[in-house]
């Protein structure tokens, strides 16, 4: 009998909920207690420091060494208040994850004894030794080095002892090495070309920001019982392992009430983002059993991104103070619900309009549909590039899937909107536009009532979907940075801007009034971008047959999807908004070509490794033990009714060595395919290879350990279940 499975179910069945410690303050007075915020940089600098730094986080001004040097000061004297004994830069590298490397904040004093320091210049800029982060060549054909710079747009926070500074990781010739200097360059570039689009409608406008409210999903699973899962372990999913005979049929899971060894997991987490300044708001149980979602209120995108970095990696730790371990990848089982991460996008000026939400008068919606118009176009332009930009090994598991978006990018408006655009379409400006009367202005656009959209008008197959005040990201990956996402989004919108005004100036200047010029470009936009709008079902076999037709992109492989980071409109766009250049995006790809095939290597090995130590051998066992009873029943019965008796397990008999030979076989035709695959040196082939010959040959495999398993004696399989994974409280 396997006593570990049954030891951690037991374990796991009675583990009782973890006490969590409550804060005596009400959240608003805890809320950023560990966070540098505006309200501590007053209080910890000089007035003249606190108003070059604040000019700096606003308006991108630059910081001189003694400036520097005094918010360092500042900053050391209130991290040191709250116990913290070192400093890290952190950043965000072409991984899943951040990184950091912590220093001490200690010097030498020169008369042999130990200082406490930390000067503008430790601030400002490290070299940390991080030579082994993926750089797709760059840091080899080049200058070896690279650097950390901070990043005073997001706040400094502390976690534990260690005062965390924001930083981009960049190398020394200049190309960006992590997520986070091209999506600060993406952000500039939708701010100034919306800020110029924006003139035409409001000359006050001096800024706008992008905004991002991520919804996280997530699955728990006890910690003892993940242990007992060499491949959640090692991989972050299950490789095997059948469907429970109840999963989530009867959709009792979703909004259900939360258990309470989860709710308390829940509260500790949120105390705990709450005092690192992340606003969580929303917290409910997702679709498939075990899985649940958490949401802050949305924020800037930088911001945001940093914090949904920051909440991944707390909540990892959090589940383990709570016998959990938290599971962020896009499909840990089959058979149920991946997990996601909603990006909610949208644009806002520093005049507090949010622009992709309708007005009240006619101009203000003329302004929303000129935002919603370029918003769309940049999608229907870029809606490959879109695609690649969530695509992982681990996404590409949910995409496409029953369940999630289709691994085609399109958008849903909803019937009154889309009611309002084919207005737009199918009048002439002419007929839209009477000038003159008492407002100067009178605009034939339909009434756009200001909730635009209830729930019942939601459609949840559709991966970029307007929902009443933004758009929402449906098919970004539950692990992934979201940065990657938004760096693409915000350059194709600002791109798309950009050649939007070109276009609307040029009219203007041949004589045609400003509105009239708007109202012809957009037009010719609404047609142009036609193919990227779809309301029906994305789950259906017609939509993808239909999307072909549109040509939008549809293919399915991984690597080859990446491709379109390289096409020229993709170059083209990321050159001309100054986001990043072909070189950054070629090394860029090499890192995700290689990614992609390390992902799919370690499975391979891990499968092949629980085939060999667990499946095969406790299958030929209880085979063995299947054996010997069809002996005995010989060696009691006369011949012929030991035949009919033994019938039955002489088939499971041979049933269990079909499945296991076939196991076996393939396993090691993986093996071959791997050492092939292993010896292209070009890494976009070598992923093809991996995606076209390995990947499936885990799922073959797969179906017969899983039919193996509803077979074997389960007092004798070694891995826990999916029953007991995914039901236990
Ligand atoms: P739902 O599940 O209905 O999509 P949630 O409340 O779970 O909604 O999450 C919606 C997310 O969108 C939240 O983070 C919210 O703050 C964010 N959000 C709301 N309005 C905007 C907006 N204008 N721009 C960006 N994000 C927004
Ligand atoms: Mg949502």
């Amino acid at each position: 009998m396997s006593t570990l499975r049954f030891n951690v179910v037991e374990k796991a069945f009675q583990a009782k909920p973890v006490e969590v410690p409550v804060p005596a303050e009400r959240p608003a007075e805890y809320f950023g207690k560990y966070v540098f915020n505006r309200e501590k940089m007053f209080r910890y600098l000089p007035a003249n420091v606190y108003a070059r730094l604040t000019d700096a986080m606003d308006h991108g001004a630059a910081l001189d060494r003694d400036v520097a040097d005094e918010v360092a000061a500042g900053m050391k004297r209130w991290a040191m208040e709250l116990g913290a004994t070192h400093y890290t830069h952190w950043f965000q590298p072409l991984t899943e994850g951040t990184a950091e490397k912590h220093d001490a904040f200690v010097e030498h004093d020169g008369k042999g004894g130990m200082v406490e320091e930390f000067s503008g210049k430790l601030l400002v800029q490290q070299e940390p030794d991080a030579s082994s982060f993926p750089n797709g060549g760059i840091r080899n054909t080049f200058e070896a080095r690279g650097y950390s710079a901070w990043d005073p747009s997001s706040p400094v926070f502390v976690v534990g002892d260690t005062l965390c500074i924001p930083t981009v990781f960049i190398a020394y010739t200049g190309e960006s090495l992590d997520y986070k200097a091209p999506l600060l360059k993406a952000l500039r570039a939708v701010d100034k070309a919306a800020t110029d689009v924006c003139h035409y409608f409001d000359p006050d406008v001096r800024k706008v920001v992008a905004y991002l409210g991520w919804e996280q999903e997530y699955f728990l699973v006890d910690e003892g019982l993940y242990a007992a899962r060499p491949d959640l372990l090692l991989t972050g999913r299950t490789l095997m392992g059948h469907e429970a005979s109840k999963n989530q049929q009867l959709e009792d899971h979703y909004f259900g009430a939360i258990p309470t060894r989860v709710a308390a997991f829940m509260k500790d987490l949120e105390i705990q983002a709450l005092e690192l300044g992340i606003p969580v708001k929303t917290r409910h149980n997702e679709v498939a059993p075990n899985q649940f979602e958490l949401a802050p209120i949305f924020e800037e995108c930088n911001l945001a991104v940093d914090h949904n970095m920051l909440i991944m990696s707390l909540m990892r730790k959090v589940a383990r103070t709570h016998g959990f371990r938290v599971l962020l990848h896009e499909k840990p089982f089959k058979g149920v619900n991946g997990s996601g991460k909603h990006n909610n996008w949208s644009l806002g000026t520093d005049t507090d309009i949010l622009l992709m939400a309708p007005g009240k008068t006619e101009e203000e919606n003329l302004r929303f549909i000129t935002f919603v118009v370029n918003t769309l176009m940049a999608v229907y332009r870029h809606n490959g590039l879109l695609k690649a930009s969530i695509m992982s090994a681990t996404n590409a598991h949910r995409l496409g899937a029953n369940e999630a978006p289709p691994a085609i990018i399109s958008s849903f408006l909803g019937t009154q909107l889309s009611r309002v655009l084919d207005h737009l379409e199918d009048s002439t400006p002419d007929e839209l536009l009477a000038l003159g009367g008492k407002h100067g202005m009178k605009l034939d656009i339909p009434q756009i009532p200001e909730l635009l959209i209830d729930n019942t008008d939601r459609n949840r197959t559709s991966p970029f979907a307007f929902t009443g005040n933004r758009f929402e990201f449906r098919a970004v990956g539950s692990e992934a940075n979201c940065a990657s996402a938004m760096i693409a989004l915000n350059a194709a919108v600002a791109e798309q801007l950009t050649d939007f005004k070109r276009e609307v100036d040029a009219l203007i200047e041949q004589g045609e009034p400003k509105v009239s010029a708007l109202l012809q470009v957009i037009r010719r936009c609404i047609k142009a971008c036609k193919a990227i709008r779809f309301d029906g079902n994305g789950y259906s076999e017609e939509w993808k047959a239909e999307a072909v037709r549109r040509g939008l992109d549809c293919e399915t492989s991984v690597p080859v999807i990446f491709d379109n980071y390289l096409s020229e409109d993709s170059v083209r766009m990321f050159e001309t908004t100054g986001v990043m250049t072909r070189k950054e995006l070629e090394a860029r790809n090499e890192v995700k070509w290689e990614t992609y095939t390390k992902k799919i290597q370690i499975e391979a090995r891990v499968l092949g490794d629980l085939v060999m130590n667990h499946i095969v051998p406790v299958a030929t066992e209880y085979q063995t033990r299947l054996i010997d009873n069809v002996y005995k029943l010989k060696s009691i019965f006369p011949a012929e009714k030991a035949d009919k008796l033994s019938a039955e397990n002489t088939a499971i008999i041979c049933q269990i060595a079909e499945h296991t030979t076939y196991i076996k076989e393939h396993v090691d035709a993986m093996i071959e395919a791997r050492k092939v695959a292993n010896r292209i040196a070009d890494e976009r082939e070598k992923a093809i290879a991996y995606h076209d010959t390995i990947a499936p040959m885990l799922e073959q495999i797969r179906y017969h350990i899983d039919k193996l398993e509803l077979m074997v004696d389960d007092q004798m399989w070694t891995l826990p279940k999916y029953r007991e994974l995914l039901f236990i409280r």
